[in-house]
């Protein structure tokens, strides 16, 4: 039995192991929190916080400096290759006080995320794990800080090492699922031709392409080809680019989220499509109870409360993605035809919402 103040490494510092840092500390745990990078993040994966998260992130003070910091994205425009199809007005997200979601890039987000930690918990940077090896239930971990190496022997090891996670195959725990079969294209531009604050989907099938504003006139592009700039609109001015990439995107989950007192949270333990904006999300909530169950002593049910969250998320972003992406007759002629009157409706705009917002996902029960 684990004592009532373990040490607890978290690997990581991206958004799930920076809110396992933040929650645990919140409840009176010092972790300590390594990151293999020099220092804070600078590039902008994730945009988009929703209002679970905000919840979640609100009692450690984080969600008031992200509110401060970010701006609230009111619409989601839906347009064919002839116009406006339909509007989804986030007035319609079911919560009481968070109408809205909220765009930050995620270096930001992070950085946020740091100073909320504050005081005597810091990252450690340049920090990376290179072994772990579990012998009697008990985590012998190696770490290189600078061409040193380190011998350590926590309690509990928090896996929030991205997708590659090395915690999770030293765990020997599988990744199952499949890469979709082409690249995607990427790219941060500043623009004309769009209302600015509000996010635009333009259906050009065989082409999809996104547009989430940043600030201002500055949008990220997202399009399911590799060569986003190609597929945008002609009303739409490209004023600068500031950069593009390409990549090619998989919906995989593990098995168990926990070996021992080792675990998974984040992308360590589940991967999707973009779409939706639910990843950095879903890894911020997997985090969060995570340390809710250690301070209760309840690690053991950690995979079979968080599984079948993502399980429903990852089953719910492929269907969308296939769907939207496909440039079939019959979901073409339903995309542009049938769903502008089907979304139509308030109760309908709620339920998806529910669904894109993390609303529909177990509550926190100690919120
Ligand atoms: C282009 C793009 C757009 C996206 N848009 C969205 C969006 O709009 N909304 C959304 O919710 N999600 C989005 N995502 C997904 C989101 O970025 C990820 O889900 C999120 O970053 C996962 O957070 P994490 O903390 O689990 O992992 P990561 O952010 O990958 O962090 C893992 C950290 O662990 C460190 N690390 C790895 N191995 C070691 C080691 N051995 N020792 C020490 N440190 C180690 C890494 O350096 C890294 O900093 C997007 C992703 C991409 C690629």
């Amino acid at each position: 039995m684990i004592h009532a103040k373990p040490d607890i490494l978290i690997v990581g510092a991206g958004p799930a192991g920076l809110t396992a840092a933040v929650e645990l500390k919140r409840r009176g745990f010092s972790p300590r929190i390594i990151e293999q990078d020099k220092g804070p993040h600078t590039e902008s994966r994730a945009l988009a916080i929703n209002p679970r998260t905000m919840d979640i992130l609100e009692p450690s003070g984080a969600t008031e400096r992200l509110v401060k910091a970010g701006f609230k994205a009111r619409a989601m425009n839906i347009h064919g290759p002839n116009g406006l199809l339909f509007r989804l007005e986030t007035r319609n997200i079911p919560h009481p006080t968070r109408n809205y979601l909220l765009v930050l890039p995620q270096a930001e987000t992070e950085k946020h995320l740091i100073d909320t930690l504050g005081g005597k918990t810091k990252v450690d940077w340049s920090t990376e794990l290179t072994a772990l090896e579990l012998k009697d239930g008990k985590p012998t971990i190696t770490l290189k800080h600078k061409g040193r190496r380190e011998k350590i022997s926590p309690d509990i090891v928090i896996g929030a090492d991205g997708a590659r996670s090395i915690v999770r195959k030293a765990l020997g725990i599988g990744f199952s699922g499949a890469a979709y079969e082409h690249d995607w294209g990427l790219a941060d531009i500043h623009l004309d031709g769009l209302a600015r604050g509000e996010m635009h989907v333009f259906d050009l099938s065989p082409v999809l392409i996104m547009f989430i504003p940043i600030r201002g006139d500055l949008f990220r592009v997202v399009c399911d080809a590799n060569k986003a700039l190609d597929y945008i609109p002609a009303h739409i001015k490209v004023k600068r680019i500031v950069w593009q990439s390409q990549f090619r995107i998989s919906h995989r989950q593990v098995e168990t989220y926990q070996k021992g007192p080792v675990f998974l949270a984040g992308d360590a333990a589940h991967i999707h499509s973009p779409l939706g904006g639910r990843g950095m999300n879903l890894g911020i909530e997997d985090a969060a109870w995570l340390a809710w169950l250690i301070e209760r002593g309840e690690t053991g049910s950690y995979t079979g409360l968080r599984h079948p969250v993502a399980k429903q998320v990852l089953e719910q972003v492929d269907q969308a993605t296939r769907f939207i992406s496909s440039d079939g007759w019959a979901a073409t002629f339903f995309r542009r035809n049938l769903l502008p009157y089907i979304v139509r409706p308030d109760f309908i705009q709620r339920r998806a919402f529910r669904s894109l917002t993390g609303l529909g996902t177990p509550a926190p029960p100690w919120l």
